[in-house]
């Protein structure tokens, strides 16, 4: 008797689990396929003729923007995202015969964002500052996005994983061109001073520019998922 119940249990057990591993399954296909829709763009800048500021070390903000881009590319790829880079290499978008090429290389991000449309955009900068003792990253939105402004704390928050010590908080700004002519929900991302000369030196740093690069990436997808499960 009690075999028979023992027997009864375990094929009612066996069900179950196999209806559990299938459940599993397809939560982990649609995840994969909801992440393979979300777009993201990288844009790194300056570049060409525009060096963005230059470190207290020499190193060109416009090639520390570029070489975090890389990083944050390939990791994001590597979790299904779709990646657009406004520039992959040390050029200016704007045209040589150009008579404003900050203006025109700035328009020609904006518009690429806009034609994009990704679920959101990021900019990677380098800052500077007059004194050497400032540091720390920080992250600027549009003050009229609540979309961005939600992105640059959650971004913010990210980047005490690569600098806990930061005490610097997301701030709104309405003047940028660039947060102020996309439709996107559009961050800059200011990874720190080049000013100072021990953050100029991490940044320009493979092992710094990782940790930088994986917290943008987890900045990222705390942002993006917290806009799916508001759906
Ligand atoms: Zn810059």
């Amino acid at each position: 008797m009690y075999r028979k119940i023992e027997l009864v249990l375990l094929i009612l057990l066996l069900i179950g689990l196999a209806a559990v591993s299938r459940h599993l399954e397809k939560q982990t296909l649609s995840e994969k396929v909801d992440t393979k829709e979300k777009v993201v763009v990288v844009d790194c800048g300056h570049g060409g003729d525009d060096p963005g500021k230059v470190g207290i070390n020499d190193v060109l903000e416009k090639d520390i923007n570029l070489q975090i881009g890389k990083r944050v590319k390939k990791k994001l790829e590597k979790k299904g995202y779709e990646v657009i880079m406004t520039r992959e290499k040390d050029e200016t978008l704007a045209e040589k015969s150009s008579s404003n090429k900050k203006i025109q290389d700035m328009k020609a991000r904006v518009a690429m964002i806009n034609e994009t449309a990704p679920s959101i955009a990021i900019s990677i900068h380098q800052n500077s500052y007059q004194g050497e003792s400032v540091h720390g990253a920080q992250i600027f939105y549009y003050s009229h996005s609540t979309d961005g402004e939600e992105a640059a704390k959650i971004m913010q928050e990210a980047f005490l994983s690569a600098d806990p010590d930061n005490t610097r908080q997301a701030k709104a700004n309405d003047t940028y061109y660039l947060l102020k002519r996309t439709e996107v929900p559009t961050i800059i991302v200011e990874c720190g001073f080049l000013s100072n000369r021990k953050e100029a030196e991490l940044l320009a740093g493979e092992e710094y520019q990782k940790k930088v690069a994986k917290a943008i990436v987890s900045g990222v997808e705390k942002y993006l998922s917290s806009k799916t499960i508001g759906k």
